[in-house]
């Protein structure tokens, strides 16, 4: 206490060439750099930042304070700074890709990726919570490169899961035995699917409110949004559901009382939504979007997962040099001969429906977003093609841009936000003096730009340093460990 106390101290008294006594030997001073304040959208005058034991000790001056030798000096030339970003959905070991017999190793080597990216933090909507144990214990101590992940463990389901690994909830009783010993075992939220039925789900949404626990997820289909939010779902994923609530019809539409003629199957499927589609009621919409600020209900959008699915023959083809940091039962699992998530790619009807849609979701997007509804960037990187980890939250951030965010608005939603929506915003979320040193330094103002995101010349995880030479090398070892 007394070190740290003295430490202010000296910064605080800029310009007097104080010695820097008594640091710790991992202490690193990142000299001449713009802090991006994500919080109001605006880049600070030069300054220096002083890195002690993992995190932000001072900001000052540039070059008001001269250090003891043997303190590491990042030259950051003036260039910018944002807080780590977090991929507020990812699924590093998706049940999805349990049928492909992963590869631990392999799988492990997702992990470093992320951080190499940028995103130093994570949110693990669903995977063997013993896996993301054991990645916890390592990346803490620091045998594994990874971002911190808050996890959820298993998928709670209806009695029949869509997919392994999901827990199926039989009956509303079992509701709190279940969530007992998932607690017990460890996950750090709950997270909901869609067949979980309408009385189950009040159940756990009751359960969970009682014990204060939060839980997120899929708006199962016998629920609206509008009911999710009120009930305490605490974050709604991918937009389902949404324009089920918005449609003129949607109670016809729920009860499976509207006429689509002789259609079956796939096409009786494209018609109702192109019907959800053709009946969106902007007035119900604005209505829904007050319910959902009302009752704090967060949204994390998955767009980039919806583009890259809906585009996925263009898309593929610029994407294709990075497949080499995939593992192999990943490459064999984004193809459209594996892919549950890229069937009927030859129904054209099918696929020019995904696309509208998709122009229909950033329309949401922006309308949620000037409503007033918080949001959340998230890839759903896992089984879902081509959402990369780290560099789809890169994509993110560009589809929420293309959708109507400022790049301010759309860098608050991988920064700030899952702070404040994970209520870590004491050590995270903004580059500000006591934080922990989770920090990107980018070559370019991403305020003016969201693409400069990419153009990422060091990070910094824990206060540790991966330069442009030590991301390369990290990265070039990944790919050879892969080929
Ligand atoms: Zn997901």
């Amino acid at each position: 206490m007394l070190i740290k106390l003295t430490l202010s101290l000296l910064i605080l008294l800029p310009g007097l060439g104080l010695c820097m006594q008594g640091l710790h030997a991992q202490s690193l001073l990142i000299r001449n750099v713009r802090i991006v304040d994500v919080e109001k959208g605006r880049v600070l005058p030069p300054c220096d930042i002083l890195i002690d034991q993992g995190r932000i000790s001072g900001i000052t001056q540039v070059g008001a304070i001269r250090l003891m030798p043997h303190v590491k000096i990042y030259q950051a030339g003036g260039k910018y700074i944002i807080p780590g970003l977090w991929d507020m959905h990812t699924h590093p070991d998706d049940p999805e890709l349990w049928r492909m017999k992963p590869d631990a190793k392999s799988r492990d080597l997702l992990l470093p990726q992320f951080v190499m990216h940028g995103v130093t933090g994570t949110r693990d909507m669903a995977g063997s919570l013993e896996v993301v144990k054991d990645w916890k214990r390592r990346i803490q101590s620091g045998e594994l490169i990874g971002p911190e992940i808050f996890a959820a463990g298993p998928l709670l389901d209806g009695p029949n899961p869509m997919w392994d690994g999901s827990v199926g909830i039989a009956s509303p009783q079992r509701v709190q035995p279940v969530v007992d010993s998932l607690i017990r075992e460890g996950v750090d939220f709950l997270k909901v699917y869609s067949l979980l039925p309408r009385d189950i789900y009040f159940a756990l949404s009751k359960y969970a409110n009682q014990i204060d626990f939060p839980f997120c997820g899929h708006v199962p289909n016998e629920v609206s949004c509008a009911e999710a939010a009120q009930s305490g779902m605490k974050s709604q994923e991918h937009l389902l559901g949404i324009l089920l609530d918005c449609s003129s019809r949607s109670e016809e539409v729920r009860a499976n009382k509207v006429d689509f003629g002789q259609a079956k199957g796939l096409d009786r499927y494209v018609l109702r939504q192109q019907l959800l589609l053709d009946t969106y009621d902007p007035q119900k919409a604005q209505q829904l979007f007050q319910t959902f600020v009302k009752y704090g209900s967060w949204h994390t959008p998955t767009l980039s997962m919806w583009y890259k699915n809906a585009w996925f023959e263009r898309e593929v083809e610029k994407d294709r040099e990075l497949y080499a940091y995939l593992p192999e039962y990943m490459r064999r699992y984004w193809t459209p001969e594996e892919n549950d998530h890229l069937r009927y790619r030859d129904h054209q009807g099918f696929i020019q429906m995904k696309q509208q849609l998709y122009r229909k979701y950033e329309e949401l997007v922006k309308a949620m977003h000037q409503a007033g509804v918080p949001l959340l960037a998230g890839t759903d990187m896992g089984a879902n093609p081509l959402c990369f980890p780290g560099i789809g939250l890169h994509n993110e951030l560009s589809c929420l841009v293309a959708a109507g965010l400022s790049p301010a608005e759309a860098l608050k939603t991988a920064t700030l936000n899952p702070a404040i929506y994970l209520g870590i915003e004491k050590d995270y979320g903004t580059v500000a003096e006591g934080k922990v040193a989770d920090l990107v330094i980018l070559e370019e103002n991403p305020l003016e730009d969201i693409a400069h995101i990419r153009e990422i010349r060091a990070v910094f995880k824990n206060g540790k340093l991966y330069d442009e030479q030590a991301r390369a090398r990290i990265l070039d070892e990944i790919a050879a460990k892969l080929k």
